[in-house]
């Protein structure tokens, strides 16, 4: 699958590969069922993130398969839920 992705992201324009992630999402929780890491954005878990970067630069464990956040975009969710009054003022 890692290999998949890789060839994906470096062949295939970054806009289709926009469009292909509407889809896509409803499909990799399916095979990605599992309860070894948790997004706090969609609050949902899975047997592991999806792999994510360009060229050889490409990481393990990065992308969330339903919500196709990154870890700095989880990373900033839990800051500004726990550490911020952004959800709870007005
Ligand atoms: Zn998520």
């Amino acid at each position: 699958m890692k290999k998949a992705f890789k060839f994906a992201l470096n062949t295939i324009p970054r806009p289709i590969l926009i469009r292909l992630s509407y889809v896509f999402k409803f499909f990799a929780p399916v095979f990605l069922k599992g309860n070894n890491v948790e997004c706090p954005v969609c609050e949902k878990s899975f047997k592991k993130f999806l792999p994510y970067g360009y060229n050889d630069n490409q990481r393990d464990n990065v992308l969330c398969p339903y919500d196709l956040t990154l870890e700095r975009h989880r990373l900033m969710w839990v800051y500004l839920k726990t550490k911020s009054n952004f959800f709870t003022e007005d």
